[in-house]
């Protein structure tokens, strides 16, 4: 395969300045001390935006092997938007992905898949690359629609833009039922919806398309399964939030391939 497996740790709305900086020293200490090879895998924080900078002097400064990037991206260019942080804003902080229509998004903020298509196009305007979260509740599920559902919102979010752009971006298939729960979908679970989205950028779009675009999925992923997860042919990566906290965990999580 040759996906580079990519492993992000979204901190979502947790810990303070200090916690942070000392998070991404020790993710660094721990993935010295594990000999992480990052030909072999691609470690990614994702922080709240406050502490986006700090990240990136010390990753700049100590030459970590870590790429970092936002949780969210407004839909307007820089202007008068209030509370908003635009693409160019975290260009400029050299994110190299931001997270577009994370499900907690979708749920507290009213995202739907028309403003998750068009922070997508933003974060591809501004030269970084968009994670784009999808994934089912609970009663989707349980009513046997979870493939149509998911795929739907990928149709959605990937509306007009082209192939080449599609073929550099990362989805990330995340059943909210699974998400900060300790539920986590099986192996073949995963693989079931990662495998169908595939197929549908496939159908979308072309095949060598659908074979470059990278396709993580997250749901209370961990050290202890994230190597079955990771077996699994379309499986490329993790979105891993409560795990990313610890830094030898998330050190773990990311050289799984040991
Ligand atoms: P979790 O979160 O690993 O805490 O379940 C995953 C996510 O929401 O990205």
């Amino acid at each position: 395969m040759s996906r580079k497996p990519i492993l992000a740790g979204n901190w979502k709305m947790n810990l303070d300045h200090l916690a942070g900086l000392s998070l991404v020293q020790d993710l660094g200490a721990a993935l010295a001390d594990k000999d992480h090879d990052p030909s072999k895998a691609e470690a990614v924080v994702i922080p709240p935006f406050t502490d986006i900078r700090t990240v990136q002097v010390l990753v700049e400064g100590d030459k970590l092997p870590i790429a970092w990037g936002a949780q969210d991206i407004s839909a307007h260019d820089d202007g008068a938007y209030t509370g908003e942080i635009s693409g160019s804003m975290l260009a400029a902080l050299k994110c190299s992905y931001v997270v577009v229509g994370h499900s907690e998004r979708r749920q507290y903020h009213a995202e739907s898949d028309a403003l998750v298509n068009a922070k997508a196009k933003k974060v591809i305007e501004y030269g970084m690359t968009p994670i784009i979260c999808c994934g089912e509740a609970l009663e989707v599920r349980k009513a046997g629609k979870h493939v149509e559902h998911t795929v739907a919102q990928i149709e959605g979010a990937l509306a007009g833009i082209d192939a080449a752009d599609v073929a550099k971006l990362v989805i990330a298939y995340e059943p909210i039922w699974a998400i900060g729960t300790g539920e986590t979908a099986t192996a073949d679970d995963a693989q079931e919806v990662c495998g169908a989205i595939r197929k549908a950028v496939e159908k979308l779009y072309d095949a060598p398309t659908a074979e470059a675009v990278r396709i993580q999925y997250g749901g209370s992923v961990k050290p202890g399964n994230v190597v079955e997860i990771m077996s699994k042919p379309d499986v490329d990566g993790a979105l891993v939030g409560g795990a990313s906290l610890k830094a030898g965990d998330f050190a773990d999580i990311v050289t799984f391939y040991q």
